[in-house]
């Protein structure tokens, strides 16, 4: 596969490159495959659907063709996913997609573990160390972290601010041995990733160390998120009939989404022939991407907190990639917008709950609010002319493409369950009166001892460290 770059269309690049470079350091721009070949129609449509890896395995074989043998990319994606991701049904026509069964309980685990095995195969016929440098507000640095920990020749280090993540998130991030550190720095996120930042624009430490980024902007975190869209689609396609009597129901797919990388994956699976009839983008008051929806205009701004904080993003990098494939007519053509307030998304936790018995995290419940709104009228009204307000919470005043299908009743909702609700205990707690079961990996990572290494947000101080703890 051709890649090039969202900012310079000449710009040819293989997958390695595209991989080990992360983002094209010419012109700032990000990586984009030039095609999205469509997965063998065989494949999509047998009954009952192929195995998650069985997708996985032909939806990544273009991506890497002619740079990774076919058995390699086999193993690779053996060893990256142990787990799958689960199709439940909640009611006869919505089905939350739970991608929280990797090792720490978040849909990026998808995206770093494939980034990682690939990184590591590339990186056999190099010398020496990589280093990846990564600063986290959350769930990256520990999803990068478990996902690199004792893979050959790779090396980690997590910078995260001391005192700003969760209890939970600090101990899956500060437990790791071995190749995988995490520096609890006197400072915020920004501060860690400015740290970094430098450190990459140090040409002494680049002589003396290769160093590298896990940025969510890697076309290798990307890809393989868009597996789980192809192989969801086509479970609900297939069940749909005994479900709900639906044969060949149009499917909408509800994304929680922050730095659109994942909906962006939603958007290639569905070019590589996923039966996915449209999305809705569902973000917290963090709404840069609803308001351009519904105005045109784009304005990235500063973020602010909320309970759904793995979304708290006001500049999403992948708008790139996506203004890079699609007009804005497109775009809106083909997702319809929705976003919550702080009290929305507690409400919907509590909502989601009584309605349908399942215990939703924070981020997973802005989704499922949408759809909850969508099919029972909120699309009806907009095409009878009665239009929200895009700056209160709620559904963006677009109509999408597919808005009669779901006003006649032929769709169903795929709503992708982010994160275990147990990694926003307290929240969860707040809305509906008890703290959900934690997981057996997570249980596992409390009791473990804590190695985080204390930091001052001091770049010479933070060089000193490197220079002197890394390997060569
Ligand atoms: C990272 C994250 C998101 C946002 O995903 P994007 O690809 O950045 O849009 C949503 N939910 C959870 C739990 C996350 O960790």
């Amino acid at each position: 596969m051709i890649y090039t770059d969202t900012r310079d269309s000449s710009v040819k690049a293989d997958f390695r490159t595209a991989v080990m470079s992360g983002m094209n350091p010419a012109t700032g721009g990000l990586y984009i495959p030039v095609s999205f070949p469509k997965l063998d129609s065989s494949l999509i449509h047998k009954n009952p659907e192929p195995s998650f890896r069985e997708i996985a395995f032909n939806m990544a074989k273009p991506y890497a063709e002619g740079e990774i043998p076919d058995d390699d990319l086999m193993e690779i994606i053996q060893d990256a996913y142990p787990f799958t991701p689960k199709v439940v049904p909640v009611d006869s026509i919505s089905y939350v997609l739970e991608l929280f069964h990797g090792p720490t309980c978040a849909f990026k685990d998808f995206g770093a573990r494939f980034m990682a095995r690939v990184m590591s195969y590339f990186n056999k016929s190099e010398n020496g160390t990589l280093h990846i440098l990564v600063a986290t507000s959350g769930d990256t640095g520990s999803a990068v972290g478990s996902a690199f920990h004792n893979v050959p020749g790779l090396d980690v280090t997590i910078l995260y601010p001391e005192g700003k993540i969760s209890k939970i998130q600090e101990k899956q991030l500060s437990t790791f041995t071995g190749n995988v550190r995490a520096l609890k720095v006197k400072g915020t996120f920004d501060d860690c990733q400015k740290l970094v930042k430098t450190a990459f624009t140090d040409a002494e430490l680049r002589k003396e160390f290769r160093l590298s980024s896990a940025n969510s902007i890697n076309i290798s975190r990307l890809l393989p998120q868009s597996f789980y869209y192809m192989y969801s689609a086509l479970a609900v396609r297939n069940r749909a009939p005994l479900d709900s009597k639906l044969e060949n129901p149009a499917i909408i797919v509800t994304v929680p989404s922050g730095n659109f990388g994942n909906l962006t994956s939603g958007l290639i699976a569905r070019e590589m022939g996923a039966p996915i009839e449209g999305f809705v983008a569902a973000t917290n008051s963090n709404n840069t991407i609803p308001d351009w929806i519904a105005t045109g205009d784009y304005n990235a701004r500063p973020s602010v907190e909320t309970y759904a904080n793995a979304m708290d993003v006001g500049a999403p990098s992948n708008y790139e990639r996506i203004k890079a494939m699609y007009t804005l007519e497109q775009v809106r053509s083909l997702f319809a917008s929705y976003w919550l307030d702080n009290e929305g998304i507690k409400k919907a936790i509590t909502d989601c709950n009584s309605k349908n018995g399942y215990v939703i995290d924070p981020h997973g419940a802005i989704a499922w609010k949408a759809w909850d709104d969508i099919r029972s009228g909120a699309l009806a009204a907009l095409a009878n002319g009665t239009k929200n307000d895009y700056k209160k919470p709620g559904l963006t005043p677009n109509l999408p493409a597919w808005a009669d299908k779901v006003i006649s009743k032929n769709a169903v909702g795929i709503l992708l369950e982010t994160a275990h609700p147990a990694k926003f205990g307290s929240t969860v707690y707040d809305a509906i009166g008890r703290e959900p079961p934690v997981p057996e990996s997570l249980q596992k990572v409390m009791s473990l001892p804590d190695m985080a290494i204390p930091m001052e947000n001091d770049y010479a101080q933070f060089k000193e460290w490197l220079k002197a703890n890394l390997a060569k």
